[in-house]
């Protein structure tokens, strides 16, 4: 028997969970558009910071050690949204709600994991 469990994130963004795994929903305005999903990017702040209480909840083992800062991969992201609140020095942003000044960390991120 398969279980189907399906979370809202909180962001009205839901997660499906097929108890095997972890699956990522996009957005209906994304999916209607075609376009790609929205996963977490870290920014400035963890440089020099790299406090780790992302890492530890993140449920899927997506973030990893970029160096000078964690940088979360793109494409194993689930967006779930549990590693935002944990950041002590407010990294963590939706990629849509990067603030402009710090868009070059989803570059950074994709670029890293190419
Ligand atoms: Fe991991 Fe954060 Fe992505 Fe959730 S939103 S899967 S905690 S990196």
């Amino acid at each position: 028997m398969t279980v189907i469990m399906i979370y809202d994130d909180g962001n009205q963004r839901p997660v499906v969970d097929l108890a095997m795994g972890w699956y990522k929903v996009a957005r209906d305005d994304e999916a209607s558009k075609g376009g790609p999903t929205v996963t977490y990017v870290i920014t400035e702040p963890c440089i020099g910071t790299k406090d780790q209480s992302c890492v530890e909840v993140c449920p899927v083992d997506c973030i990893y050690d970029g160096g000078d800062q964690f940088l979360i991969n793109p494409e194993e992201c689930i967006d779930c949204g549990a590693c935002e609140p944990e950041c002590p020095v407010e990294a963590i942003y939706p990629e849509d709600e990067v603030p402009e000044d710090m868009e070059q960390y989803i570059t950074k991120a994709a670029n890293h994991f190419e």
